[in-house]
């Protein structure tokens, strides 16, 4: 059972709705400029993190798109990394030859960023990659690996809100949050 032992009054706000909203705008643009074709693009949404992003994401572009659904955990209920992924469905249609777009929450260590990268390449076959996360930890990182789009760079505190969980809950939140110790 999940005993949740932190309280929603304690939050405090680190990036707002309206922060967040506004920067969806320029990184589907960016996005949509860095692959520059008339074909399609499959976006990967990584569950269960990247649920809002992905899915508010997705809205502003121009371009034809598939969405396809993987999920990973690594986090457990802690708020450190496990460093124990955990491929949980990673079933995908045939990508080969596809301009494939994988869609994370929060690059942390690196590790999932690194493993869904490697899986990519060496299974799939894409045209074309691209790796969008809406947050960078980027002084948390223990594998030499950046995203090649980011909406904010966060420093090494646990975040939840707008799809990222403390023990599954507060994924609901419109905006990124975290408690002060
Ligand atoms: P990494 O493999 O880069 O260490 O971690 C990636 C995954 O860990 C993310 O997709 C996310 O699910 C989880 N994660 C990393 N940092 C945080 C955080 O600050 N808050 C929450 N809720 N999850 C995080």
């Amino acid at each position: 059972m999940n005993t949740l032992d932190k309280d929603i009054k304690d939050l405090k706000v680190l990036i707002s709705e309206e922060e967040i909203q506004k920067k969806l705008v320029e990184l589907a643009l960016d996005i949509e400029k860095e692959f520059n074709t008339d074909e399609e693009i499959y976006v990967i949404c990584v569950l269960k993190g990247s649920v809002m992003f992905c899915a508010d994401l997705v809205k502003h572009f121009k371009k034809n798109i598939q969405m396809e659904f993987i999920r990973i955990s690594s986090y457990g209920h802690e708020t450190k990394s496990t460093n124990n992924l955990q491929a949980i469905d990673l079933t995908l249609p045939n990508l080969e030859g596809k301009n494939v777009l994988i869609v994370e929450d929060i690059i942390d260590t690196g590790l999932t960023a690194r493993f869904l990268t490697d899986l990519f390449k060496i299974k799939h076959y894409p045209k074309k990659l691209g790796f969008v996360s809406l947050l960078n930890k980027k002084c948390a990182r223990q594998v030499d690996i950046e995203p090649d789009f980011y909406g904010f760079e966060v420093d090494d505190k646990f975040v939840v809100g707008y799809g990222l969980d403390y023990k599954g809950y507060f994924r609901n939140l419109p905006y990124i949050g975290y408690f002060p110790c």
